[in-house]
């Protein structure tokens, strides 16, 4: 019976989750979900010096935001709980006398003099130096050390840490689902430390590969960045002796910055003037970051962005639901190379949810604006505003200076168009214009733009500088919709009221 999926979010609470947390996390939900499978949000928070105030939160809330549920995990828990590592602690320990007992680790009670002293001597013999064979039996450890003494040393509180014996000369074969099949010669790799009686907690390591065993881990899907973990993890399975239920493994390329050069990061995001983060964060000392959440994204519109920044399709279509994204989701389309991100492309993702929004549910996120503002009018009106400008605007926050003179009636005028609209023959000719409105009963888009249509031809006056004053009076600015979504909207009264402002409050320019 093929095994069941089971994949995990395993981030480390050290500050914001960057957005290649987040396509991470969504590249494990699509999994998990493409497969009828589970995903789990394990925080792996052994690592105290990194810790900081508020990032497990922020994780939550942000996968909240994007809409990737959790099916076991903190806040949800399930059958494999605690899945805090901080709450795990004692079962660590056993796991790594388990790996000295059976001689694939040891105790080390080196002192960072020693260390030092070490690492001094290599440099000078222009060696770099590395924790590995050639050290481990020249430092006090309890390969070194008669059995009483490494007794004797830990029974009197001594600091220790256990470290990977790792093998020598030894090539470890390794397969990634993205990047295929991967060798390393151990004699590359160093004696890595599993577990630190000082804080009595694990490393990353040694509690990542003990957890994913005990949850059941299918596959491993995570960033490019823990490739080089990737041989010491497969010795642990070995060790462990669980390689049967060893998971597969898919490392993600890197999100890049916009220049291609290198690993996106906040200062880009600054530099640039986009969010590399999801939500808005204040760190415990003050300091802040931007969030697509706050900067104006729509959650569908970052997630189908984030999605497509290193896998594709194999089609044309850009334009995917959640839905849709677990349906055509596959590894096979990972791509191997860095995904390069674009903030143009971001924007044009929002806007092109924006687009797709039904007045409706425009009107739910407009109206909070429109109150900011002192507008009280009700969704239908709020959403057939924004529905008319939807087209223009990335984001809802576009939609007040796109619509502001729906509600509000003009008292400046954009300079530039008085001078082409409200000079020589425009004031008489709005004026005309003014008496054709006044009669007439049915003030609807349609039957407007029909009799003004058929007595601008009738005149055979100028088109363009009859539409324009007519703009300038009702919109102040040479902006906005057709003329008549905006007569029709003002209604008859409003709109007169509008052009009569103009004619009497502003003098014709010479
Ligand atoms: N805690 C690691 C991180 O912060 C998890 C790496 C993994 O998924 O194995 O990225």
């Amino acid at each position: 019976m093929a095994r069941e999926v089971r994949v995990r979010f395993a981030p480390s609470p050290t500050g914001p989750l960057h957005i290649g947390g987040v396509r991470t996390a969504l590249y494990n939900y699509l999994f998990a979900r493409h497969h009828g499978g589970k995903m789990i949000l394990r925080i792996e928070d052994t690592d105290s010096q990194r810790f900081v105030e508020g990032a497990e939160a922020y994780i939550i809330e942000s996968l909240k935001w994007c809409g990737i549920e959790i099916d076991e995990g903190v806040g949800v828990g399930g059958p494999h709980a605690p899945y805090r590592q901080s709450e795990r602690r004692e079962i660590y320990l056993k796991y790594a006398r388990q790996l000295v007992d059976a001689g694939w680790a040891y105790y080390a009670f080196d002192t960072s003099e020693e260390l030092d002293a070490l690492r001094h001597e290599a440099e000078a013999e222009g060696r770099t130096f590395a924790y590995n064979s050639t050290v481990r039996e020249k430092l006090p450890t309890s390969l070194s050390l008669p059995a009483s003494e490494v007794e004797a040393r830990i029974a009197r509180g001594d600091v220790w840490v256990i470290r990977f014996k790792m093998p020598e000369n030894e090539v470890v074969k390794m397969h990634d689902l993205i990047r295929g099949d991967v060798e390393v010669n151990t004699s590359t790799l160093d004696d890595k430390v599993l577990y630190k009686s000082a804080d009595a907690l694990p490393t990353y390591h040694l509690a990542n590969i003990v957890d994913d065993h005990l949850m059941e881990i299918s596959h491993v899907i995570r960033g490019e960045e823990w490739l080089p973990s990737l041989p010491l993890h497969y010795l642990l399975y070995r060790a462990f002796g669980w390689e049967d239920t060893r998971p597969e493994f898919a490392h993600l390329p890197l999100l890049l910055k916009p220049t291609g050069g290198g690993k996106l990061s906040k200062r880009d995001g600054d530099k640039m003037g986009f969010p590399v983060f999801p939500l808005y964060w204040v760190s415990p000392t003050g300091e802040t970051a931007h969030g697509y959440r706050e900067d104006g994204y729509f959650p569908e519109a970052f997630i189908n962005m984030l999605a497509l920044l290193g896998w594709n399709p194999g089609t044309e279509q850009e334009i995917f639901s959640m839905d849709e994204l677990i349906d055509a989701f596959s590894l096979d389309r990972v791509s191997k190379s860095g995904a390069r991100f674009q903030p143009d492309k971001a924007k044009w993702f929002n806007a092109q949810y924006m687009h797709r929004k039904s007045d409706a549910e425009l009107a739910v996120l407009y109206q909070p604006i429109l109150r900011e503002h002192g507008i009280e009018v009700d969704d239908e009106v709020a959403g057939h505003v924004a529905g008319i400008m939807k087209e223009r605007a990335v984001f809802i926050g576009d939609l007040w200076d796109l619509t502001s003179y729906f509600f509000i009636a003009p008292s400046v005028y954009e300079e530039k168009q008085l001078k082409k609209y409200w000079r020589g023959e425009n004031p008489a000719h709005l004026a005309e214009l003014r008496a054709v409105l006044a009669s007439i009963d049915d003030f609807s888009k349609e039957n407007t733009e029909r009799i003004v249509h058929a007595w601008i031809e009738e005149k055979g006056y100028p088109m363009g500088q009859i539409m324009n004053s007519l703009r300038l009076a009702l919109v102040g600015a040479g902006k906005g919709p057709g003329m008549y979504d905006v007569t029709a909207f003002l209604g008859k009264e409003e709109t007169l009221r509008r052009i009569d402002a103009l004619i009497s409050g502003v003098a014709p320019v010479e």
